[in-house]
């Protein structure tokens, strides 16, 4: 391999991004231009109402999929799927039928691209299915397109797709995000409804900001904890950490940007838009981040480029962490989810407009989005609780775990504007004037940014940054839909009783926001979300701070959580209960593996290194005191002994760590077995981390058993 990783194409000449976009994405243009008209408009329809394909119409759509794919050389199809864990599923299955006559002949039928049934016994589906009915199949999901992915020696087509259990049990994470996608569409149709727009449609926009780690491949395969656990369970901070800030926006290195070309080409074919990349804060971190789409295809996509980079970084010699915490001390890693809502004209509905009747209506979406955060902020939390976002939120690089809402110093005047019922004063040319006394002029532009805040609305957004960089978004975006189509509701009810009692509408919407605002203005903050006194004054205010994975999932199955999730015909109770427990339960295998491997690695690498070291001084020692005398010798005996010493600390710790995990108690309930592991045993893995990276300082570094920090963090 050449040093800038691959040629490209094979070719001197490599094709120009606009010609190797969607290359591989058997998109809406592609089947505009295979599909009989009928068949094209029959499918678009589908896309808008979500109703379920005709098999003589999938029929169609399959043989022109399979010419597609099988020109361009695949040989395979699978459906590909978000099970609970979080990753994604394939199943792959060839396009080859033999027949009697020892020949063959290719197949992939309507029914082949309608459903599939992988075993679905292996998959977490947290109690909703029992073993002997281990069944379920995946469907395609016609509003994400299909597209191919290039092994080594093939192609293999992957048709995006829902995963549901018999009894009709959404198995996965994609099935519950459109049914959000279709419950906020239809609750903030009648929004604009009563703003006099006729929507057919409205969509949520999707664009997350993804970060991660690159470290050398030969370095990282010599780290066992990188390799099972996508984090280092030991290792001592490094003389030069972030502390000079010389890393962020820096010069990406030339084999970093090899890696990123390269990544580009890939992410393009699959018609993934990514535009913007650099270096991010810590060392060895950088960013990538695509223009926003719907969310429904964004989820697949972030799925997708996560998968990809890893194979990319690989050909470089590289690998690629998507972990949330990959090293201790150093800043980890979070994907920002931008979002916003869309008409089906491409308006953007937290888009602040240049007349009176926009603006009040921005301000009820906007209103909206407040009260669902002050209501349902646990839910939020909860969306993005995993034991490795743990090790991030709140640890002042990261948003903390307290939910709030930042908006900005202009919108913030004018919502205490409202609140006050007072007039905004002008500050400067950033103001939209509405031009009717209903409501106070709006923002334009409002530049100034807290990266402290959880959930800031920026510009014409909100960027929820609490969201983890290796977690999947289907869920975080599948609640954000789920509570906003609540308030959404809820002001359309309020809009029209208002309405009713006095005639005119835009004091009848003014009254209304005013109120919501006033109601749930505790969820709005601008402060340092890190500082101390944020935790206090949040707590006054009332607002949860949910610290830990373990806190945050009972959320999902309270009382109000099954109400606004069942109303909304998102999630049965049933699978909120399903989910509840998987997460525990990956919460609880999670952390005991890497209990686990942080006994072995510390029983099996560090031990042996520091006990042979010692036993070198000792001999050392023992070998001088021939040639001088003993009293020369007082700083190397204090050696011996420090290290001696932190050998014992460290299997005192070992030995402690080995016993909390031998007694994690035998419950049927996960929480039990969860709290545990919070109180036990991270803190005595935390405990004999601490007594690992201090032998890490002591050692000879000859001896020392894996790559340090400082290896691993330094790319040349
Ligand atoms: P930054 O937050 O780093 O300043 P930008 O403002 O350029 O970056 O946007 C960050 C992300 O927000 C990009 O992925 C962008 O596509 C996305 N974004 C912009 N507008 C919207 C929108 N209306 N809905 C969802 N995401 C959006
Ligand atoms: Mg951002």
């Amino acid at each position: 391999m050449s040093a800038n990783g691959p040629a490209r194409n094979g070719s001197a000449h490599p094709l120009q991004p606009s010609e190797l976009f969607g290359q591989n994405v058997f998109s809406l243009s592609v089947m505009r231009q295979v599909l009989p008209k009928p068949v094209y408009k029959h499918l678009l329809a589908i896309q808008d109402s979500g109703h379920e394909l005709d098999p003589a119409t999938a029929d169609v759509i399959a043989a022109a999929m399979k010419d597609w794919a099988m020109a361009r050389g695949a040989t395979h199809y699978s459906h590909w799927f978000h099970p609970l864990h979080g990753l994604t599923a394939e199943k792959h299955q060839s396009f080859l039928i033999p027949t009697q006559d020892g020949g063959v002949v290719t197949e992939f039928t309507g029914a082949n691209l309608l459903q599939g049934e992988p075993d679905a016994s292996s998959f977490p589906s947290g109690g909703t299915r029992s073993t002997f009915e281990a069944r379920g199949y995946t469907g395609w999901d016609p509003t994400s397109p299909a597209f191919l992915m290039e092994g080594r020696y093939g192609k293999t087509l992957y048709i995006p797709s829902v995963f549901i259990g018999f009894n009709g049990h959404a198995l996965d994470k994609k099935a519950p995000l459109l049914r959000s996608i279709d419950a906020i569409s239809k609750a903030a149709i009648r929004v604009l409804k009563l703003f006099g727009h006729d929507a057919k449609q409205v969509v949520t926009t999707v664009g997350c900001e993804q970060e991660y780690f690159l470290v050398d491949r030969k370095l990282f395969l010599e780290r066992p904890d990188l390799m099972t656990c996508g984090r280092t369970l030991y290792g001592a901070r490094p003389p030069k950490g972030q502390e000079m800030e010389d890393h962020y926006f820096g010069s990406i290195p030339e084999r970093v940007l090899a890696f990123m070309e390269d990544l580009e080409v890939e992410l393009y074919k699959l018609g993934i838009p990514v535009t913007t990349r650099h270096n991010e804060v810590a060392p060895g971190q950088f960013e990538f981040a695509p223009v926003f789409e719907r969310a429904n295809i964004a989820t697949d996509h972030n799925m997708l480029m996560m998968s990809v980079m890893k194979r990319v970084a690989a050909r470089h010699d590289l690998a690629c962490l998507t972990h949330e915490k990959p090293f201790a001390g150093i800043n980890g890693s979070g994907k920002h989810n931008n979002w916003s809502m869309a008409d089906d004209r491409g308006n953007n509905l937290l888009e602040p407009g240049s007349t009176p009747q926009e603006n009040a209506q921005f301000l009820v979406f906007l209103s909206a989005t407040v009260r669902a955060l002050h209501l349902h902020g646990d839910l939020l939390r909860a969306s993005i609780a995993t034991p490795a976002n743990d090790h991030r939120l709140g640890a002042n690089e990261a948003p903390p775990a307290i939910m709030s809402v930042y908006l900005g110093d202009t919108l913030t005047d004018v919502v205490e504007s409202i609140i006050g019922g007072t007039e905004v004063k002008k500050k400067g040319a950033a103001f939209l004037d509405i031009g009717v006394t209903s409501l106070p002029p709006l923002p334009l532009h409002d530049s100034d940014r807290n990266r402290t805040s959880p959930f800031a609305f920026t510009a014409n957004k909100f960027e929820f940054r609490a969201v983890g960089s290796g977690q999947n978004i289907a869920r975080p975006n599948m609640v954000i839909n789920a509570i906003v189509a609540e308030s959404l509701h809820f002001i359309a009810d309020e809009i029209e009783k208002a309405h009713k009692k006095e005639k005119d509408f835009n004091a009848a919407v003014r009254g209304v926001v005013q109120r919501v605002l006033t109601e749930h203005q505790a969820v709005l903050f601008g402060g340092d979300g890190y500082s101390a006194e944020w935790h206090k004054e949040a707590e006054k205010r009332g607002l949860a701070n949910l610290r830990t994975t373990v806190d945050a999932i009972p959320s999902f199955i309270t009382k109000k959580s099954v109400k606004i999730f069942s109303d909304l015909g998102i999630l049965t109770e049933a699978e909120l209960h399903s989910r509840y427990h998987v997460k525990l339960e990956t919460y609880v295998k999670m952390t005991s593996i890497e209990a686990g491997l942080m006994s072995s690695m510390g029983a099996t690498q560090i031990l042996p290194a520091a006990l042979e070291y010692q036993r070198r001084i000792a001999s050392s020692i023992d070998e001088t005191e021939d040639v001088l005398s003993s009293a020369m010798l007082t700083g190397q005996r204090t050696l011996l002994e420090l290290l001696s010493q932190a050998i014992e600390r460290f299997i005192e710790r070992l030995q402690r760590l080995d016993q909390t995990r031998a007694e994690v108690p035998d419950s049927d309930d996960h929480l039990v077995a969860a709290k545990y592991f919070r109180d036990n045993v991270i803190p005595a893995m935390q405990e004999l981390r601490a007594s690992g990276d201090e032998l890490e300082v002591l050692v000879d570094t000859r001896l020392w058993p894996m790559p340090k920090y400082r290896d691993l963090l330094h790319l040349s």
